[in-house]
């Protein structure tokens, strides 16, 4: 083929996709968003796409991705920014290997991971050399050995290749970091894999990173430099995370852990001979003491502050902006990191040099967000003291976003197209309230898609009558919510899933369900008691097994066929509002005469209820019901707004005539 493939030729009744793949069929959505995608590319307008389950969203915008690189070379790559890298895995392993395969063009395909994942030739040659001062255990220095054999045949240099993995001090050692390259100086620059991947990202047609890193991306840029290659065209899948994480990234977190794990870096516990005694500088030595001292005394005061003050557990404690913390730890910080320079600056064996110079860099980095933490607060930005049981941290976050989004993201001349299964909590058909979040103004185009699932054949919602109000009566609401869940789960067999707004409400009822399911001969699998990959492959092994958990288990998380067949919605999604983010939040809204209820708290509920919803149909055929115990869905004149986000054509019926 000479020209290139329309959308139809790939994606449509006699497509490449189809002939691949038998029993795969075009889907009219798919075919609807794809040329979505590719107009926005075309026109420079931002696309708003939200797209249901089983429309095939990473078809639909990598065909037309792929497209544009080539037919627009001149506009850079194209990058596709997914929510973790669990996806951008499963882009780099599935999809992208099977476009390569069906697409008839030359094109070129990276995923990009943070600097810290490579490792670093030099200096795993510098901690080979060192290794008899660097670790007082064989184990260490055998996981050394393995990093140097290993680096010979890897090509990725990427730690996650390392099987069985090697050790947090070890990889340590020898990963790449910011403030510690020679670049062309470097002996090994042209074979080192942090370099070579850079070098691959500046050619590739499609770019693959995760929303972390672009949004770590956007704070380089602010300070001047850049990490991704110059792109005019980014595609952000599972965008309603964007928010999140964008105020993630351009906040601050400072803990004792970070500060100590800094000093330990100069002197590991675990080291014959450490780096400072190698300097030579024994008032390094005094500094880091007073350094430790300081820290320690500075943090436990935070902590006593956020304990005493009355908030919750764990303790959080909002700092009013003019609020100026005493800090006695920047002083020996910057005197330590001052000291380190001038001894590196003595030095002439080039990799013990760098080593010291980018340990004086980290230190003077931690003393730059201790400033900005410690007070007043810069511009709109909120700064909160957490405290739980393995100590405090100081944070920040922008009170917004949408303006640093704006500018860096969405100015043109760069088009962005957001997709996701639920952008928006309402019926909005111009999706407004993720305009205004993310600060994208009219220069959008907005689409939305249902699911070419059939809900209304296959889902039920039940919402059981006479549920106490869990906000006027918490524990008899919490005493009738663990006899409808026990009761229901049982009922069918297991194969459920439980969604909890709190960590105390998952203990409370994984407490009542343990001996009725073991009774059962079901499984219970609870939220925090094993990793969630682990978790999630013994739901999908063991079907009849009841999933139970908060958080992050409203979504994200596949769990298709006759695994699920039940989702049981304890309570109304509402946020903590007495999260210091969110307060400080709800406050602005007051402040500018708006209502917090309906701006803020409402829609992210309804949102978070859209999303725990979508767990129970992942395929076409899956079928079940869904439960909602909160009565406010029916009491309350804003449960209207929970119903209303259900798919078309689905209803909530009162509980079956019967049912205890
Ligand atoms: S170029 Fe930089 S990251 Fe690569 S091996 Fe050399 S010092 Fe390490």
């Amino acid at each position: 083929m000479n020209e290139s493939p329309s959308i139809e030729d790939v994606l449509g009744e006699a497509g490449f996709v189809r002939r691949r793949l038998p029993g795969w069929e075009p889907r009219p959505q798919q075919l609807e968003l794809a040329h979505a995608v590719a107009r926005a590319f075309g026109s420079g307008r931002h696309l708003l796409a939200e797209a249901g389950t089983g429309v095939g969203k990473s078809f639909a915008y990598l065909v037309p991705a792929v497209l544009q690189s080539l037919e627009r070379p001149n506009e850079g790559p194209v990058v596709v920014s997914t929510r973790t890298i669990a996806l951008q895995e499963q882009l780099e392993q599935k999809d992208l290997p099977f476009l390569h395969a069906i697409l008839p063009l030359e094109w070129s395909s990276v995923t990009a991971v943070g600097r810290s994942h490579y490792v670093c030739l030099r200096r795993m040659h510098l901690a080979s050399r060192e290794r008899a001062s660097l670790f007082d255990d064989e184990a260490r220095e055998a996981q050394l050995d393995r990093v140097l054999a290993w680096s010979r045949r890897t090509h990725g240099g990427l730690r996650f290749e390392l099987d069985p993995p090697v050790d947090d001090e070890v990889w340590d050692e020898v990963r790449a970091e910011q403030g510690n390259c020679l670049y062309k100086a470097c002996p090994h620059y042209d074979e080192c894999p942090y370099q070579r991947a850079r070098r691959r990202l500046e050619s590739a047609q499609i770019i693959v990173v995760n929303h972390a890193l672009y949004c770590a991306d956007i704070a380089l840029r602010i300070a001047g430099a850049r990490y991704l290659p110059e792109h005019r065209v980014v595609v952000f899948d599972e965008a309603h995370h964007l928010e999140r994480v964008a105020t993630e990234a351009l906040g601050a977190r400072l803990s004792l852990g970070s500060v100590l794990w800094q000093l330990r870096r100069l002197r590991p516990r675990r080291a014959r001979r450490n780096l400072l005694e190698r300097s030579g500088s024994a008032s390094a030595h005094t500094l880091l003491e007073e350094t430790r001292g300081a820290a320690e005394a500075f943090f436990a005061m935070l902590h006593a502050r956020a304990e005493n003050s009355g908030a919750g557990r764990p303790a959080q404690l909002l700092l009013e902006p003019d609020d100026v913390l005493d800090d006695p730890v920047t002083a020996p910080l910057t005197a330590l990191a001052a000291e380190l320079h001038a001894v590196a600056a003595g030095i002439s064996e080039v990799d013990l040099r760098a080593e010291l110079q980018a340990r004086a860099r980290g230190l003077q980095a931690l003393a730059a967000v201790l400033m900005t933490l410690r007070g007043p607060a810069l511009g709109e930005s909120v700064r909160w003291i957490e405290a739980d049981q393995r100590g405090a941290a100081l944070r920040s976050a922008p009170l917004e976003v949408s303006a640093t989004l704006e500018r860096h993201v969405f100015a043109a001349p760069r088009c962005a197209v957001l997709v996701s299964a639920t952008l928006e909590p309402g019926l909005d058909p111009k999706l407004s309230w993720l305009r205004r979040r993310l600060g994208i103004g009219e220069q959008a185009d907005a689409l939305r898609l249902g699911s070419p699932f059939d809900y209304r054949r296959n889902v039920r919602v039940r919402i059981p009558e006479a549920m106490p109000d869990p906000g006027r009566e918490p524990a008899a609401f919490l005493n009738r919510c663990r006899e409808e869940v026990r009761e229901r789960v049982l009922r069918n067999g297991g194969r459920a899933l439980v969604l909890c707004t709190s960590w105390g409400f998952v203990r409370s009822l994984a407490d009542e369900l343990r001996p009725a399911l073991a009774a059962a001969g079901i499984a219970l699998l609870v939220q925090g008691e094993a990793p969630m990959r682990e978790l999630l492959r013994r739901k999908l092994a063991e079907p009849s097994s009841v999933f139970l958990g908060t958080e992050s288990l409203w979504e994200g998380i596949d769990i298709p066929g006759e695994a699920l067949t039940l989702v049981v919605v304890t309570r109304l999604p509402f946020a903590q509002p007495d999260h210091p983010l969110t307060r400080a939040r709800l406050r602005a809204i007051e402040a500018r005469g708006g209502d917090p209820f309906t701006e803020h708290s409402l829609p992210e509920a309804v949102l978070k209820f859209r999303q725990g919803f979508g767990r129970l149909v992942r395929r076409a055929d899956d079928h079940g019901e869904v439960v909602v115990l909160d009565p406010r869905t029916r009491t309350k004149p804003y449960g209207r707004a929970f119903l209303a986000a259900l798919p078309e054509g689905v209803l909530a019926d009162d509980d079956e005539p019967g049912h205890a």
